[in-house]
């Protein structure tokens, strides 16, 4: 009597823990299905990296070049940061966005496809097709009242586009856009 017991409360505590095994599984597959997708929905997250492509803008204004600038941030980590260096090094195609995704490297295509570009000006046609070529699924933009790149283009391939309309963004750029309109249109591929 006492053995067939012993065995059923045995029997008892496989399922217990069977069950609570498998409730663990279903809610932590409930709870995060894919890691990688946390990237997309953090305002608080793209407010934090903004910073790091704003810097970058800053410090190009601070070199005597055109304040634009970016960073590339894979799950949660900043791959590289740049910022135009068209007067700095008399480049045609370092823009804010070329410059960091060149600074951060070689990277595998499945790196580029879980990242987030964060950039201070809506991307120019070169960048946007930079933003296509290497499957980026979001870009980050401080503002887009300065001038408005392809951001329809980025949309109909699927790329998630968060504009931030940053104030103080908006300001630095206009400040420079007034004070030095040469320089911009030769940025932007256009006759003074
Ligand atoms: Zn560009």
């Amino acid at each position: 009597m006492f053995a067939a017991s012993t065995k059923i409360f045995s029997i008892f505590k496989i399922i217990v823990i069977t069950n609570i095994f498998l409730v663990s599984i279903i809610h932590a597959a409930s709870q995060n299905p894919n890691p990688s997708s946390d990237k997309n929905d953090n305002p608080k997250a793209d407010k934090d990296f903004y910073q790091y492509a704003f810097d970058e803008a800053k410090k190009g204004l601070a070199e005597g070049g055109i304040p634009i600038g970016a960073a590339l941030v894979h799950n949660g980590k900043v791959l590289g940061v740049g910022h135009n260096k068209r007067v700095q090094e008399k480049s045609a195609i370092k823009h804010g966005e070329t410059d960091c995704i060149e600074n951060a490297g070689r990277q595998k295509a499945e790196v580029y496809k879980q990242s987030v570009l964060y950039t201070t000006l809506s991307p120019c046609d070169m960048c946007t097709g930079t933003i296509l070529l290497y499957k980026i699924p979001k870009v980050v933009i401080g503002e887009n009242q300065n001038f408005k790149g392809n951001e329809e283009l980025l949309k109909s391939r699927g790329v998630e586009v968060v504009v931030l309309q940053d104030a103080e963004t908006t300001q630095m750029m206009k400040k420079f856009i007034e004070e030095k309109p040469s320089l911009w249109n030769e940025d932007i591929g256009e006759k003074d």
